[in-house]
């Protein structure tokens, strides 16, 4: 009786249920987290403690400090991404509650490709806008037909990810080009989650946000860093909207946590070279160990790989998984089908290895 209505739009995240129930399993092989497996850099570390003790350790501006702004600004200059202002938010998931709060009134429509990370769907929901989802299957790329399709009166936003969860894929410079094409025609917002630009196995990841103004670039430190637990991130973009999403950050998270935004100033200029190429090598076995058995396409980024459950049906797959004690997600928590599943190859060498095993037993 004193729950909101609101909250009969959303459910618990499907991850979330595997990881309490991979907690219960002894011994389990978990190929199903989401954050990269090695710790936060030294050097950041120690950035973070130097500004504890440096009495660090007040309320920032609502929009981040000056320094970090600055200096974000610059970093997505460079990549030639347009943006005439950015924000410092808790994450990327506290960017992207601001950015459809300051822009979806009730009954605007998010376009999102399907398969999407399950945030953006409740998040659209919770403000009572409208997902309107389009198929990418059976290879996940951006179709221009489809795209046109879900178009309508009331779409305000595209969505895309790129490199995307949970498929890999990284979207080619011929898909970026299309998508502000008809943003560009119907006059749309394209907000492009680029939180794992950095994990591109085969080439640049190209940004979208070097094509169109009207986008707003979603970066963060969880992934590229290993920082999950530090909540940062930022949103760049048109100055308009960056300006209400400062306002809305005020009465809502007041401000990211001072400390992280002093670790982020160096994290910019870290070089994550030999991280990213040790998820090259893992991203290769997990594919050259599975690819004979399974229907698969190759992922060129992120840390995820999205195959064919056999027989089609995701959800009894994984149950046959974690009787074998594999940890692994159903496509159905990440898409309106579930005739795929989600191996994270965020994890160890030998887990992988332990994991390619079961894989192949149950095939
Ligand atoms: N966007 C995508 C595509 C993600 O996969 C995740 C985390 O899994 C996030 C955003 C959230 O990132 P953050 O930790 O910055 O809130």
């Amino acid at each position: 009786m004193w729950i909101a209505d609101r909250v009969a739009r959303i459910r618990p995240s499907g991850v979330r249920r595997i990881f309490d129930l991979a907690r219960t399993v002894k011994d389990p092989v978990d190929l199903s987290i989401g954050e990269p497996d090695f710790d936060v850099p030294e050097a950041l570390k120690e950035e973070a403690i130097r500004s504890i003790h440096m009495g660090f350790n007040k309320y920032t501006p609502s929009g981040g400090i000056p320094e970090l702004r600055a200096k974000v600004l610059q970093y997505l200059r460079t990549k030639g991404i347009i943006c005439e202002d950015v924000i410092i938010t808790p994450g990327v998931t506290g960017g992207l509650l601001l950015a459809f709060m300051v822009t979806l009134n009730p009954g605007d429509e998010v376009i999102i490709p399907d398969p999407y990370f399950v945030l953006y769907e409740y998040q659209v929901l919770l403000l009572g806008g409208k997902p309107v989802f389009f198929d990418t299957y059976p290879d996940f790329k951006l179709r221009e037909e489809e795209l046109r399709a879900a178009v309508s009166p009331r779409t305000k936003v595209i969505l895309i990810n790129s490199p995307n969860n949970p498929t890999g894929t990284v979207y080619s410079r011929a898909e970026l080009e299309m998508v502000a094409a008809v943003a560009t025609e119907k006059n749309l917002l394209v907000f492009s989650d680029d939180i794992y630009d950095r994990f591109v196995f085969d080439g640049p990841p190209g940004y979208f946000g070097t094509l169109y103004n009207n986008t707003l670039t979603f970066g963060g430190f969880s992934k590229n860093w290993g920082m999950t637990g530090w909540r940062i991130g930022f949103v760049a973009g048109p100055k308009e909207i960056i300006d209400s999403m400062v306002t809305m950050q005020q009465y809502t998270f007041s401000a990211v946590n001072s400390v992280a935004q002093k670790a982020a100033l160096p994290a910019l200029d870290y070089n994550t070279d030999s991280l990213i190429e040790d998820y090259r090598k893992k991203r290769d076995l997990i594919y050259e160990g599975i690819s004979d058995k399974y229907r698969v396409v190759k992922p060129k980024g992120a840390y995820y790989i999205f195959p064919e459950a056999p027989g089609g049906d995701g959800d009894a797959f994984v149950e046959r998984a974690i009787k074998s004690k594999l940890f692994i997600i159903p496509g159905s928590v990440f898409s309106l089908k579930k005739s795929h599943v989600r191996i994270s190859f965020a994890a160890s060498l030998s887990a992988i290895q332990r994991g390619i095993g079961i894989l192949r037993d149950l095939a």
